[in-house]
Formats: structure tokens, sequence, C-alpha cells
């Protein structure tokens, strides 16, 4: 063994401690060459983590994509943005399908239910939707949504009408390839927490151009949130929009990554995603999500219907066949008192 891999065995020995890494460990994880030995000794580090911190336990949350109309935040990844054409015209689901999708994931077995909207979606109607949800859900169901950035008064608005947890993350090249500043999506989080609502967070759309000191420094604001759920997802590159050309990383490299982020974060939280697929979740990650309505990363009006959107089933499928137990019934730790 040469210099170089015996550090990161060393390195990774000290993440099997479980209290996280810093930043120059995390660095060096990430700088590994997916093919290595050593990669495939920190994915089954991250695993064996992982199942460590969930007790073997995945989980799978359900999203319901609430509209698609064009959003000018203009989020080059994001098939909503103004800038990259691809979305015409309002788009938004009528609540009937909202609550029927809501009903038949929660009878179906989804761990958490999410709602997704752009970040110019009416609060009036979000906090409508949401308080619909609520009230057809089981009161220790996990709602969570995925929306713009809000003020503390917004949040305790959001929070007053029934969700208990918010999705929000610095974007990889916030505020340079998407017109927010890393400064407001950090408000955000701090104005939910205050308002009592949990994070769901991660370190993404990772994609071939990011360095490892960005990644490093986003997962040291991930890690710093105090999330309930958090990791890395890659970007999925959405024919059209203006990062398309840049290209995308594999799930093979994706999955040394959520193993990395897992070692660095140490035992806590819980949930690591995103387990998308046979690789990451064999490498630790073990919360995926169920999608359907509208998504940022596809073009359809219906991800669910010959989209991207993958089934509770499906997702459910991939972590039984990668040796993790599913989680029954909802998604603990999320519901402040
Ligand atoms: S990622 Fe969100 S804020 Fe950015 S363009 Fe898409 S919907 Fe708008």
């Amino acid at each position: 063994m040469d210099t170089q891999q015996k550090e990161i065995y060393e390195i990774v020995e000290r993440g099997m401690a479980g209290k996280g890494l810093p930043d120059k460990d995390i660095k060096k994880l990430y700088e590994v060459n997916p093919e290595s030995e050593e990669a495939f000794h920190i994915r089954w580090a991250g695993r064996a983590l992982t199942r460590e911190a969930a007790d073997g336990k995945a989980e799978v949350h359900a999203q319901i994509g609430l509209n698609g109309s064009p959003c000018p935040k203009n989020c080059q990844f994001c098939s909503f943005a103004v800038c990259n054409g691809v979305r015409k015209g309002k788009l938004e689901m009528p609540l009937e399908d909202v609550l029927e999708y809501a009903r038949i994931y929660e009878e179906d077995g989804a761990n958490a239910i999410l709602l997704l909207s752009t970040a110019t979606y009416s609060l009036a109607k979000l906090l409508e939707m949401g308080q619909a949800v609520r009230e057809i859900i089981s009161p220790d169901m996990p709602l969570l949504v995925n929306t713009g950035d809000m003020t503390l008064e917004q949040a305790q608005q959001v929070n007053a009408a029934g969700f208990n947890g918010i999705y929000h993350a610095v974007r990889m090249g916030e505020g340079v390839v998407t017109t927010i500043p890393v400064e407001t999506r950090l408000a955000t989080i701090k104005n939910a927490q205050a308002a009592g609502l949990s994070i769901s967070t991660c370190v993404e759309p990772v994609g071939p151009e990011h360095t490892s000191e960005e990644l490093t420094e986003k997962t040291r604001m991930c890690i710093d949130m105090d999330a309930v759920s958090a990791g890395l997802g890659r970007r999925i590159g959405v024919p059209g929009t203006m990062l398309y050309d840049l290209g995308m990383i594999t799930e093979f490299t994706g999955s040394l990554f959520v193993a990395v982020y897992r070692l660095a974060t140490g035992l806590a939280p819980r949930l690591n995603c995103s387990g998308h697929s046979l690789l990451t979740a064999h490498s630790g990650a073990n919360l995926a999500w169920a999608e359907v309505g509208t998504n940022p990363r596809d073009t359809k009006e219906r991800t669910e219907k010959g989209g991207r959107g993958q089934s509770l089933a499906t997702a459910t499928r991939v972590f039984l066949e990668s040796g993790w137990e599913v989680l029954e019934g909802p998604s603990p730790g999320w519901i402040l008192d």
C-alpha cells in the first residue's frame, strides 16, 4: 500500500468512529479515484455507517410536484427556469389530484410526503394545499415542502398550515448558475428552524465540473444545518437547459460521493440521500423519493407518466435488492414540539 492509499484508509478509520470528519479529510475523500480499491473501501464504510445510524432501515419519501410554470429565478439546471425556455405557460395541479396522490402514497406506505413548487408559486395556494393534505393524512405522517425562500413570518405560516419541515439546499454554484444569493438560502434555513420546521437538505446538483473544494464547502454547509436528512445528489441533465452540455457524473461516481458524505457527517443524521440506484443504495444511501406531478429534472407535465419519476414500489425494490429493510409507517424525527 502506498502512502496515499494509507492516508485514505486512515481517514476512513477516523470516519468510522461516527463523529464526522474535518474539511481537509473530506476533500481528500472526494478526490479518490472512483475505480480504486480505496473507493470501494469508502463505499463499504459509508454503507456500514448508515446501517448503524439507521438500524439497517431505508425510507422512501413521496414528492408531489404542484406546478411547472416558468420560474424567473433562473437556476440553469432546472427545467422550470425561464432562461432555459423548456417550460411554457401556466401549469398547476388541481387540489383534487394533489389529495388523491397524497392519499394513495400514504396507503401504499410512503414514509413522508413532500409538496414541491417553483419559487413563484403563490404562498396562499401553497398554504391551502398544505392544510388540505394535512387534513387527510395521519397526524404523525411528516408533511414537507420544497419551495422558494421564505421570511420568518412566511415560515411560521407554513408551519401553521400543517407542514413539519422544508427541503432546502444551497445548490452547487448557488449565486453563479442561479440568481439567488447563498445568504438568502441560508437565511431561509434559519427562518424555517426558528419557526419550528425540520430541514431536509443535500449537496446538489453535482456535475462533473465541480471541484473537491466546492463539494467540501457545500458538505460542511449541509452538516451545519443540523438536518433530519442530508446527502448528495448528482445533477440530472435536462435537454435544453443551460448546463446540459456539461454532462453528468455517473451513478458510479455518485455512489462514492454518497459514501463520502456519510463519513463526513458521521452517525447523524439517520437519513442519507439519495438512494435512487442500486449503486448508491449499496454505498450507504438510505433515502429515496418517489415522484409524481411536475419535476425540475424532467420536462413532462406528470413525471410519473413516461418521465423520470419513479414509483414507490420501484424505490422500495431498489432498497430491498440492496439489502436494506424499508421502514414501515411514518418517518420519525420531523415533527417538532
Ligand atoms: S430550482 Fe427552484 S428557484 Fe430555481 S428555477 Fe427551478 S423552480 Fe425556480
